[in-house]
């Protein structure tokens, strides 16, 4: 399912000593995924090129015992833009995805999402970047060629249609897809929502198939908004509240979970 192309993955790593730099290089160079592994000691930046997903590659880092957090994703050759949405909804479910233009015929879409019941759901962008009645009001799946909804691989299918992603037992999603139809600069400002079911990609028998493919209710969702592509992001410690980088993660984005005295939600 994984594709074949690689990425450049930039990751801060909490890194002090060449012992560290070590470990953190043998960890991910003898992954058969890793295509290279470059390492800043004193930028503490980890810069890894890989047709894994980012999550994969941050479980490999912090299998050394060092956190890690995902500073921005770049394509092998060039990119043409880069947007995330941090996915929310009622209940534990949340998550990340990032999109990365790599061409103008390749987005590649890098994700995780938690809580969610084991097993497929739908994953759409929709046409509007609303949430002010939460996952309602964000549209239809983002349709501008007035095409039926269907599977990923269609031509003939909604612009937004991502298909389905799987969770597995312990309720996390996470994945890695290229598509031919998503444009990073089309989708900026619109929507990102997971489902509670399976999409039947405009194959079943139901009425809402080749409307929703017929994938539930709506269970989280987020504002695709833009995003630091590689090397644009020199943040290593945010000072101003106190928070660090390695804190950053556990945090939400403002609010009560905010202050440093405050429990960390769980990570993303
Ligand atoms: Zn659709």
């Amino acid at each position: 399912m994984d594709s074949n192309r690689t990425a450049k993955l930039e990751f801060a790593v909490q890194m002090s000593c060449d012992r560290c730099v070590n470990a953190v290089k043998g960890v991910l160079e003898k992954e058969p995924g890793v295509q290279s592994v470059q390492v800043n000691l004193g930028k503490e930046e980890v810069l890894v090129e890989t047709a894994l997903t980012s999550s994969q590659v941050q479980t490999l880092i912090e299998s050394t015992g060092r956190r890690a957090v995902l500073k921005g994703m770049g394509g092998s050759e060039s990119d043409l833009g880069a947007a995330v949405a941090m996915v929310q909804g009622v209940g534990l479910v949340q998550g990340v995805v990032r999109f990365l233009q790599l061409s103008q015929e390749r987005c590649l879409i890098d994700g995780t999402i938690d809580g969610l019941q084991p097993g497929a759901h739908g994953l759409h962008v929709h046409e509007l970047g609303d949430l002010t009645q939460d996952c309602r009001s964000c549209g239809d799946h983002f349709n501008p060629f007035g095409k039926p909804h269907g599977a990923p691989q269609d031509a003939d299918r909604h612009v937004g249609d991502l298909g389905n992603v799987t969770a597995g037992p312990d309720g996390r999603a996470s994945f890695r897809l290229e598509d031919s139809q998503i444009k990073v600069w089309d989708v900026i400002g619109r929507s990102l929502v997971v489902d509670s079911g399976e999409d039947d990609l405009g194959r079943g028998n139901h009425l809402l198939s080749k409307i929703t493919g017929n994938s539930g209710d709506r269970l989280a969702c987020g504002i695709i908004a833009r995003s630091a592509g590689l090397f644009q992001n020199p943040k290593q410690i945010c000072a101003c509240d106190g928070v660090t980088l390695w804190e950053e993660r556990d945090r939400p984005i403002a609010g009560t979970g905010r202050r440093v005295t405050d429990t960390p939600a769980a990570h993303l």
